[in-house]
């Protein structure tokens, strides 16, 4: 079944054309794999499915409801998409139990307790169980990130949206960032992942989509994807 479903999205910063009539239905535990040359639009489509960018044309649905419809309020439906970016974007005069905590508690209104045992599970997953009461600036580059993963999975969302997230981090901490996002994978986690990591892209990937000045260039299995022509 469809998820996500961007439809004919076209997007204007000023006149500058930056998605030209882009369409992507992206299915319940598929992991979409978009690659392309800096420049040609990746991230601006991310935001576009996160309703995070205002688009002059097309459909992004998500339950039956148009992100990109302007002057609606879709904030409720939005929090089921989650989003990690490059830069990890924790507040630094927070805790990692606040970082956790926020999105949950302040935002969704859901008990403290209950929240605070998911947060726990989830950092034990990512080997972070004992950094509850750090501070971002304690923490490595590798690890701020897998907190910004579990502060957007604290959320309970349906989707994850990631954004070169392993781009800022130094080489010997990429591969904990990759891993954990190839665990979600493999738990059945609906993902699409902007990244230059080839070899992670490959593996993850139920279809490579490829992207060129603004549009959809070709769309592939990772084995075709790969094998040149
Ligand atoms: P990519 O993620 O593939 O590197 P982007 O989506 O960041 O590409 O950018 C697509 C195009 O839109 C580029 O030409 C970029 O310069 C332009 N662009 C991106 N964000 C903005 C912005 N906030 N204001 C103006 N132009 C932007
Ligand atoms: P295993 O349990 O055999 O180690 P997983 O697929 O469960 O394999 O996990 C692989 C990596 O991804 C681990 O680092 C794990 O902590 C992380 N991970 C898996 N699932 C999740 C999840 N739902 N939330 C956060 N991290 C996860």
């Amino acid at each position: 079944s469809v998820l996500l479903d961007a439809v004919r999205v076209t997007k204007f910063y000023d006149t500058r054309k930056a998605l030209d009539h882009v369409s992507l239905a992206i299915h319940a535990k598929e992991v979409v794999v978009i690659l392309g040359p800096s420049g040609c639009g990746k991230s601006t489509f991310l935001r576009c499915l996160n309703g995070l960018e205002t688009v002059q044309a097309g459909s992004i649905y998500f339950h039956g409801s148009d992100l990109a419809l302007p002057g609606t309020d879709w904030r409720p439906v939005r929090q089921r998409i989650g989003m990690v970016f490059q830069s990890y974007e924790l507040f630094p005069h927070l805790s990692v139990r606040d970082n956790l905590l926020l999105g949950p508690v302040h935002v969704q209104k859901r008990p403290r307790a209950e929240a605070l045992r998911q947060a726990g599970s989830l950092l034990e997953r990512v080997g972070l169980a004992d950094r509850l009461d750090s501070f971002p600036r304690q923490l490595s580059g590798g690890q701020k990130q897998r907190i910004a993963i579990v502060r957007a999975l604290c959320m309970n969302p349906e989707v994850m949206l990631f954004d070169e997230v392993t781009a800022a981090l130094d080489p010997e901490m990429v591969r904990e960032v990759l891993d954990v996002i190839l665990g979600l994978a493999r738990n059945g986690m609906t993902m699409v992942i902007v990244t230059h990591e080839m070899g992670f892209a490959r593996a993850v990937a139920d279809r490579i989509v490829f992207m060129d000045e603004g549009r959809i260039c070709e769309i592939n299995t990772p084995g075709k994807f790969f094998t040149a022509p």
